[in-house]
């Protein structure tokens, strides 16, 4: 699936095979390969460490290595495959799994909400959604569409409502109802920076007074480049973000994000959004992602 998509719009992979199938491999062409790893967001460090990567195979290996063999490993090293990429939506002791979603609004975060619900309902989970973010009346209208699509419940407060208040009932419908997962949908507007880091401490700190939350995901939309970069890093000081959800993949040629923002965090990614429809959302692994790059 992530092949399927990422297929034709990602420029990156087939760009670097082209480069890599020339017969020889001067100086110039190793340029615009790193030419080509900047502009898809890879960052700066990871752009080197992987030419570096690839020339010293390269070179060992000779006439036997194949590049695009070589160029796949060297890819999926630095994707880092070693991180734990599992979603942590149970809780101890029989208590429910608590997933905050965190991120600017924009950027996918409603959508993915309802997305990952239904991922877990169909795989038996059962699920109750908060709708913390009070501040847009849409989000919440949003959120219960998604609640009647998937089956399951959604607590809601008045527009306006503290989120916090909203985040707790939410968690505790979800405790008396035995049910496996809560995931509250939370507000970013990250105009107010000193007010948003506030307002997600407070919901985590509250909701934590019923059962630990056991999950946060920060939503980031690929197509943002660096700014995504800048709002990791801003909501990452306001709560301990666990897992990445990019969004957005299907539109972007700068999936090199993925590195970028693993290594901004030091969190992986472990999901992505592949597209609007309910289905569009997928568990991050990185050797279909590189696949899915080298086409
Ligand atoms: P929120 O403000 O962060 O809650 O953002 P929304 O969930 O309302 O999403 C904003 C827009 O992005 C909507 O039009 C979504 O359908 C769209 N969207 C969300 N995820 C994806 C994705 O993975 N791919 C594409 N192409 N669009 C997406």
């Amino acid at each position: 699936r992530l092949r399927q998509r990422l297929a034709g719009s990602n420029a990156l992979g087939r760009g670097l095979l082209n480069l890599l199938s020339t017969d020889r491999l001067d100086e110039d062409t190793w340029e615009a390969i790193e030419d080509l790893l900047l502009t898809a967001d890879v960052g700066v460090a990871p752009t080197q460490e992987l030419v570096e990567g690839l020339r010293t195979r390269l070179r060992v290996e000779g006439g036997k290595a194949s590049p695009k063999a070589a160029l796949r490993e060297e890819l999926i090293k630095l994707v880092d495959p070693d991180m734990d990429r599992r979603l942590q939506v149970s809780g101890a002791d029989g208590a429910p799994g608590v997933v905050l979603m965190v991120g600017v609004n924009g950027t996918g975060k409603t959508t993915t909400t309802g997305k990952l619900a239904r991922i877990l309902v169909s795989e038996d989970h059962k699920v109750v959604l908060g709708a913390a973010d009070t501040f847009r009346a849409a989000a919440a209208e949003q959120l219960t569409t998604w609640g009647e699509r998937v089956g399951v419940e959604v607590v809601r407060g008045p527009e306006g409502t503290d989120p916090a208040s909203v985040a707790f009932d939410a968690v505790k419908e979800g405790l008396d109802k035995g049910v496996d997962t809560v995931i509250v949908d939370t507000a970013g507007r990250l105009q107010n920076k000193a007010g948003l880091m506030d307002e997600l401490g407070k919901v985590k700190r509250v909701i934590e007074k019923q059962t630990p939350v056991t999950e946060v995901l920060l939503v980031l939309d690929a197509t943002t480049g660096q700014n995504g970069l800048i709002q990791a890093r801003v909501f990452s000081e306001a709560v301990a973000v666990t897992g990445i959800v990019l969004t957005k993949l299907d539109g972007s040629a700068k999936g090199g994000i993925v590195v970028a923002v693993q290594r901004e965090l030091g969190v992986p990614v472990k999901l992505v959004g592949l597209g609007e429809g309910p289905d569009d959302l997928t568990p991050f692994t990185p050797e279909a992602f590189v696949d899915a790059l080298l086409g």
